[in-house]
C-alpha cells in the first residue's frame, strides 16, 4: 500500500485525535503513583477517551482487552493492563490511541513511578531524547531511513539495546499504515519523505541486550534478558512550514520530570 499523503483537513482531524491522546496522557501522568494499578489507569483512559467523544483504537483490536497498553519494567510494548499495584521505583510505558472522525492519534510515554534508580532515569531521558532526534529527521527530502538511523545512533552511543522487530508506522485512517519505521536504518534508504505524510515514531531502548520475547498471553513483548525497557512515541506530520520542523500531533500538555 502506498504511503498516504494527508491534506490540511485530514491533518486537522488527526490533530483533534492527537489532542485527545494528549489529554489522556496528562490525566495518566497525574494519576501515576505507587499503589495505582494498570487497570485503574485503563479506566481513567477509557473515561477520558469516550468523554471526549472519541473511541479507543486499541480496545478490541484483534481481541486486545485494554484501552491502553501498559508495559511495566522489563515489558517493552503491548502489555495488557492488570491489577498489580505499581511500586515505588517501577516504570510504566503507557501507549494511548484515540480515533476522532475516523482519524487516529497514537502516543506512548514511559513514566517513573515514585523515585527510580539513576540508570533507569537516564534510560527515560535518553529514550525521549532519541524520539526527538528521530522526529527532527522527518523533514521533506530526507529518506525514511534517516529516522531510524538517528534513533539507533543515539541509543548505541549510550549503550542501550535497540529493540528490533517493533517500531513506528504510518498512521491516518488506520492505526497502522505504511511505511514501517524501524528504530535502526540507513539514511540513504527508504522512501523520500514528503509534506503531508503522517508518521508514528517510537523508539524502544533496553538497559540490557536488544533481544525480545512474547509472553504467554500472546501480547506482551518483554526483554529476553529481563532488563528494563523504555518506549516513547509521538504522532507527527511532515510539513514544509517555517524551519521545516515536523508538527507533533500528540504534544505533551505538561512537562514530565523523569
Ligand atoms: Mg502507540
Ligand atoms: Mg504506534
Amino acid at each position: 500500500m502506498p504511503i498516504t499523503i494527508k491534506n490540511d483537513r485530514e491533518i486537522a482531524a488527526m490533530r483533534a485525535a492527537g489532542d485527545v491522546v494528549s489529554l489522556v496522557h496528562e490525566r495518566l501522568q497525574a494519576a501515576i503513583e505507587p499503589g495505582i494499578t494498570p487497570l485503574d489507569l485503563d479506566s481513567i483512559a477509557r473515561d477520558v477517551i469516550y468523554g471526549a467523544g472519541a473511541t479507543s483504537n486499541f480496545f478490541g483490536h484483534h481481541g486486545f482487552p485494554g484501552h491502553i497498553c501498559a508495559s511495566v519494567n522489563e515489558r517493552i510494548v503491548h502489555g495488557i493492563p492488570d491489577g498489580r499495584p505499581l511500586q515505588d521505583g517501577d516504570i510504566i510505558s503507557v501507549d494511548v490511541g484515540a480515533i476522532v472522525d475516523g482519524f487516529h492519534g497514537d502516543s506512548a510515554w514511559t513514566y517513573a513511578v515514585g523515585t527510580v534508580e539513576p540508570a533507569v532515569s537516564r534510560l527515560l531521558v535518553d529514550t525521549e531524547a532519541a524520539l526527538m532526534e528521530g522526529i527532527a529527521r522527518a523533514v521533506p527530502g530526507n529518506r525514511l531511513g534517516a529516522i531510524g538511523a538517528a534513533v539507533e545512533a543515539f541509543g548505541l552511543a549510550r549503550g542501550y539495546g535497540i529493540v528490533k522487530g517493533y517500531g513506528g508506522h504510518g498512521i491516518g485512517r488506520s492505526m497502522w499504515e505504511d511505511p514501517h519505521i524501524p528504530n535502526h536504518g540507513d539514511p540513504r534508504k527508504g522512501p523520500v519523505l514528503r509534506k503531508g505524510m503522517t508518521l508514528a515514531i517510537e523508539p524502544m531502548f533496553n538497559l540490557g541486550a536488544a533481544g525480545t520475547l512474547v509472553g504467554g498471553d500472546q501480547w506482551t513483548v518483554s526483554t529476553a534478558d529481563g532488563s528494563w525497557s523504555a518506549h516513547f512515541e509521538h504522532t507527527i506530520a511532515v510539513t514544509d512550514a517555517g524551519d521545516g520542523s515536523p508538527e507533533i500531533l500528540t504534544p505533551r500538555r505538561a512537562a514530565v520530570i523523569h
